[in-house]
Formats: C-alpha cells, sequence, structure tokens
C-alpha cells in the first residue's frame, strides 16, 4: 500500500477532486463500459486509489478500456471527474511502466478507426448531402464486407 498515492494524484492537473467521492456508484452505474463488462468499475477504481492500491490500479487493463465518454462527469453528485482521473492514472501507468503496450497499441487503433468513421460520416454528408442514417449504413457494410 502507498499512502501517497492519493495526493500523487490530486496533485496532477485532473485529479484534483479524487477525495471529493463519496463512493455513491452514479459513475459506475451510468458508465456504458460496466454495462457491457462486470468487471470495470469506476467508483472501485476510485476507493482503490483513496486506499493506496497504487500497483493494483496502475497496473491494470481497465484503465485502457475508458472510451472518454464522460457520462460518469455528468452523473457525479460531487464533481468529481473520474473521466479526468482516468487520464491521469493513464498517464501514470505509463510513467512507471506497468502498462501493456500491446493493449495500449491496439485500444489506440480502436480509437483511430472509430474517429475515422465518424469523420468519414460527418464529411459525407456535409459533401454529398447525403443523410447521416445513409451514410452510416453504408459504413457498416463496408465494414462487414471488409471483415
Ligand atoms: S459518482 Fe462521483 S461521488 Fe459517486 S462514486 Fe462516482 S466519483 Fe464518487
Ligand atoms: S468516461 Fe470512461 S469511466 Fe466515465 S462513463 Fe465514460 S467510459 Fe465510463
Amino acid at each position: 500500500m502507498d499512502n501517497n498515492f492519493k495526493k500523487e494524484i490530486t496533485s496532477r492537473p485532473g485529479g484534483e477532486n479524487l477525495m471529493m467521492c463519496y463512493s455513491c456508484g452514479s459513475c459506475t452505474a451510468t458508465c456504458p463500459i460496466s454495462e457491457i463488462d462486470d468487471s470495470f468499475n469506476p467508483r472501485l477504481l476510485i476507493k482503490k486509489s483513496l486506499l493506496g492500491y497504487k500497483e493494483e490500479v496502475l497496473n491494470n487493463d481497465d484503465l485502457w478500456k475508458c472510451i472518454q465518454c464522460r457520462r460518469c462527469v455528468a452523473h457525479c453528485p460531487q464533481d468529481v471527474k473520474f473521466a479526468d482521473i482516468m487520464r491521469v492514472l493513464r498517464n501514470m501507468s505509463i510513467e512507471d511502466g506497468y502498462y501493456d503496450k500491446e493493449l495500449k497499441e491496439k485500444v489506440d487503433k480502436l480509437d483511430k478507426t472509430v474517429y475515422q468513421y465518424r469523420l468519414d460520416i460527418v464529411a459525407n454528408h456535409l459533401n454529398n448531402s447525403k443523410d447521416m442514417d445513409e451514410s452510416i449504413e453504408v459504413m457498416i457494410d463496408s465494414g462487414d464486407q471488409n471483415g
């Protein structure tokens, strides 16, 4: 256990409000990743961070599952801003050499692909005046054929 862990987090931009968490669980209840993965639990990650389980928190694949949608931020009654804390934890994980390089590369690739899909759909909509739904359908169909 590392009693300084919470201070390390709160000293970084984005981690300042960690100690305001009162463990209500609204973040976990509204998180889309928790919905599809029972093991992903923002409330528990905060609890472990406050208790000083540094290695367990930083050496954890869950850090790379978050899609930064910020639903947890919108629903938090304490303004903890868990999505920002997640970014702090990711940086600390990289700095301390805990993260799984292969997993991070896969997540980066996934993020870039989703970003590109979104850009293409919006560009298609703007340039060709295509209905957004139609553009999404075309994109999904081409993805199916490529896969
Ligand atoms: S919603 Fe906010 S206060 Fe509640 S557990 Fe999550 S971070 Fe803590
Ligand atoms: S930002 Fe991350 S932790 Fe927060 S709700 Fe979205 S996926 Fe879950």
